[in-house]
Formats: C-alpha cells, sequence, structure tokens
C-alpha cells in the first residue's frame, strides 16, 4: 500500500487476512497509482464523510489540517460540492462543478463527483486545478477586446472621412485635403498596429527562431539611432550614444535593434522638446547591460510593473498623440526574454526613466570581424 494515501483505519473487508496475496497486491497498486495521480482525489462514505485521499488533494486544497474523518462542508465550504456529494450518494448520480478556493494561494478546481458504484456505498471525487487554464483563457479573451477596440478606432475614422467626403465634401477645396490627410494618417496607424500585432504573433509562436550570433553593440546602436533621429530632430532632443566598439552580444541582429529602437523611440516620444537621450552600454560578468536613459516625465510607481504588458498605457491619449501602439514595450520584454536576456525600468515622475536591457555577452575573439559583425 502507497505510503502517501491518507485513509481511516484498514477495514477488515480491505485487510490482508481477507483475499488472497494477488488481491493484496492489486489493491497496493491501484493505490500507488492514485497517489501518484496529479489530480487530487477523495473518497468518501454514504455520510459524505472523508475516508481517505491522496497526496495531490492535500496540496490542491493546501490543507494544513486532517481532512480523512472530516465531512466534505468542513473541508470545502461549497453548498454545491456538498450537494454534490449528497447527490452521489443518494441518488448514484454524477455530477461536475468548478470551486474558487479563496486563501493565501487562490485556485480555481474543476471537480468531477460519482457514486462509487460496484455495490459500494458512497462517493468518490476526482478535483483538477484549471487556475491557469482559466488565466490563459482570461488573457486571450481580454486581448481579442483590446485589438478590437484598438483597430475599432481608425476604422471608424477612416471609414467617416470617407463616407462623408463620398457624400459631397470631395467637392470641398478646403474641407476635402484635411480629411484625405486624416485618412491616410489614420491607416498609418492601422498599418503599424497590424506590424506590431505581427511582431507579437511572430515572438510568441513556438517554431520562431532567433539566431545567436556575435553582434558589435556600437554598430546596432548606431544603426537604430539613425532611425529615430529625424523624430528626435524634429522635437530638439539629443540622443547620445555611450558604447564601446569593443562590445559583443550573442543574440539575434534584427531582435537587437529592433529592442534598441523601441527603446529609444520611447525615450525620445515621451520626453518633452529638448530633452536628451543617452544610450550607454556596459559589462557585467558573463552579461551586457545596455541602458536607455531619458530625462523625460518618468513613471509612477504604481504602473510600473505593468508598462511590458500588451496594449498597457501610462496616459493613454498621450501615446496615441504620439502614434504609439501600446505593443513596442512587450516586443521588447519578449525579444529581450527570446534572446536570454531580460529587460526592467527604473522610474520616478520628475526623474527621468531609465531602461535596462541584459543580453548575454559574445567574447570579441568569437565575433569574427567585427567590421562586418552586427
Ligand atoms: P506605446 O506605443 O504607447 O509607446 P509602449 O509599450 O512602448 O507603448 O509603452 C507603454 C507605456 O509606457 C507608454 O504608453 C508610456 O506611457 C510608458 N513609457 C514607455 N517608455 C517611456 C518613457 N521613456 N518615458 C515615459 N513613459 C514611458
Amino acid at each position: 500500500m502507497s505510503e502517501g494515501m491518507t485513509r481511516m483505519p484498514p477495514k477488515p473487508e480491505l485487510g490482508p487476512g481477507a483475499g488472497s496475496k494477488e488481491a493484496a497486491r492489486a489493491l497496493a497498486v491501484l493505490r500507488a497509482v492514485i497517489d501518484g495521480m496529479a489530480e487530487g482525489v477523495w473518497v468518501t462514505d454514504e455520510f459524505g464523510t472523508v475516508l481517505e485521499h491522496n497526496n495531490a488533494l492535500k496540496e490542491l486544497l493546501f490543507s494544513g489540517t486532517a481532512i480523512v474523518g472530516h465531512r466534505v462542508s468542513e473541508i470545502v465550504p461549497s453548498g454545491e460540492l456538498q450537494q454534490a456529494v449528497e447527490k452521489a450518494c443518494r441518488e448514484n448520480s454524477s455530477s461536475r462543478l468548478e470551486l474558487q478556493l479563496e486563501g493565501v494561494r487562490p485556485r480555481v478546481v474543476s471537480v468531477h463527483v460519482s457514486p462509487l458504484g460496484h455495490d459500494l456505498s458512497g462517493s468518490s471525487a476526482v478535483f483538477f486545478d484549471v487556475t491557469e487554464l482559466r488565466r490563459l483563457e482570461k488573457v486571450r479573451k481580454d486581448f481579442v477586446a483590446n485589438v478590437s477596440h484598438e483597430l475599432r478606432t481608425p476604422v471608424t475614422a477612416i471609414r467617416g472621412y470617407a463616407e462623408t467626403l463620398l457624400s459631397g465634401a470631395l467637392a470641398d477645396p478646403v474641407a476635402a485635403p484635411k480629411m484625405v490627410d486624416i485618412i491616410h494618417r489614420q491607416s498609418e496607424r492601422l498599418s503599424e498596429l497590424v506590424e506590431d500585432l505581427l511582431e507579437l504573433s511572430r515572438l510568441e509562436s513556438k517554431d520562431l527562431q532567433l539566431a545567436e550570433k556575435p553582434i558589435n553593440l556600437a554598430n546596432a546602436a548606431q544603426r537604430a539611432s539613425e532611425a529615430v533621429r529625424p523624430k528626435a530632430r524634429a522635437r530638439n532632443t539629443t540622443i547620445e550614444l555611450q558604447v564601446s566598439p569593443d562590445l559583443f552580444v550573442l543574440a539575434d541582429p534584427r531582435g537587437v535593434e529592433q529592442v534598441i529602437l523601441n527603446l529609444l523611440d520611447n525615450a525620445v516620444k515621451y520626453t518633452p522638446p529638448n530633452g536628451h537621450v543617452w544610450l550607454a552600454a556596459r559589462h557585467s560578468g558573463d552579461e551586457i547591460v545596455l541602458t536607455v536613459r531619458d530625462d523625460g516625465p518618468g513613471i509612477e510607481a504604481r504602473h510600473l510593473p505593468r508598462i511590458f504588458e500588451r496594449f498597457y498605457r501610462v496616459d493613454k491619449g498621450r501615446s496615441r498623440d504620439m502614434g504609439g501602439t501600446g505593443l513596442g514595450l512587450s516586443i521588447v520584454k519578449h525579444l529581450a526574454t527570446a534572446m536570454k536576456g531580460d529587460v526592467r525600468v527604473e522610474s520616478a515622475p520628475g526623474q527621468g526613466s531609465t531602461f535596462f536591457v541584459t543580453l548575454p555577452v559574445s567574447a570579441p575573439e568569437s565575433a569574427g570581424n567585427p567590421a562586418t559583425s552586427g
């Protein structure tokens, strides 16, 4: 008999004297199997008192006290579960239900209660932990709702202005060009959103293959900064690169540039005109730490744990005005972790923001010709 199985003292009919050695062995195997299950299992008598249970059940219910010998209602405060056990014991019928277990470790548990059958009185119940499943379902639902919401704004604007043009405004020499301009800007916004969504789904797909090449960080930083210079110039914001030419990371070339680009783009975007942005990198153990710092408005502490989430924005209006999709930082997070690195932020209102990206270091000697790497 498995030692882990917790039960009432053996009843005479289950005792070693009651059956052959084979029967005792079969029982022991059965108990070992039940105890090895990931799902929680209990067996009750016909009055709903638990006779035995496996280890998984104790872990699932996070119960510090004894379960055996107690009524169902004393173990799990759920009228629904109690009714299901009564139904199984009295009416010989099975039921399935879902329980929200509160406490230090809240869980969602799906329970299947059935009569023991085979002329045995009592019931059994199997408990499946579906917490992660329900969480993922919620994430997916929220994502679909967010995407629909984000798409609706530009689509509504494009449609509205196109209809106005069609119903006569096309002939208005003053209003027509303005409307076409809005349609153009909104369609750009739409295509940025679609691009970012495609990038995210590419990053989340299981068969994503990122390269692991030695990349010269100074070159990658230079290229990424070129892409944001026009925006920085228009805002009279300076971008200062402080990356030593001998730093190499082992990563995906496109991925590294995308990470730097998104962080520089945010730094320039959210820092008021005449601001300053610094990009630096240093060696730390077997990692390279890349920092993108700005002297912009900073971010309140309550937002910091969430800004890497998809569609999370501190100031929705401001992000949209600046052409943000709310996906830039989640792409950075995905890319950094996919390249065996990470990203974090330090910021406070009025103190600017600093984003730290860590990536695995690559020894320059394994990097081949630095002039062509990265
Ligand atoms: P967005 O497309 O809105 O810029 P991101 O995912 O790139 O989306 O960023 C999420 C939010 O984090 C932004 O909406 C902004 O509120 C905040 N944020 C990001 N970078 C900075 C920064 N350098 N300074 C201040 N706020 C920032």
